[in-house]
């Protein structure tokens, strides 16, 4: 009983963290007619202060909220990451 199935070598990045945020815990969502990748950002875990485009009003550092960006985009992830959105969760969900 042979397999002969290959394994197919991962490509491999340069940029680590940028492909284990790609690659990690976000969700799909469709939301404004496009697909967003939504990920969450948990209590204490972000350091900066951030502008919400839903309200306009500012994402106090280490608040609980979520980070998005297109899953759609025709220049690929890397580009949509390097544009991606500081939501509150409730402004997102509206
Ligand atoms: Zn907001």
């Amino acid at each position: 009983m042979g397999r002969s199935r290959k394994r197919r070598p991962e490509r491999r990045s340069p940029d680590d963290s940028l492909d284990r945020l790609i690659s990690g815990w976000r969700r799909t969502e469709s939301r404004r007619g496009s697909e967003w990748n939504v990920q969450p950002v948990g209590q204490g875990r972000s350091d900066k202060r951030y502008s919400c485009p839903g309200c306009s009003r500012t994402i106090e550092p280490g608040t609980a909220h979520l980070v998005t960006w297109r899953a759609d985009g025709v220049l690929g992830d890397r580009a949509d990451l390097e544009a991606r959105r500081h939501w509150h969760a409730h402004c997102w969900n509206l």
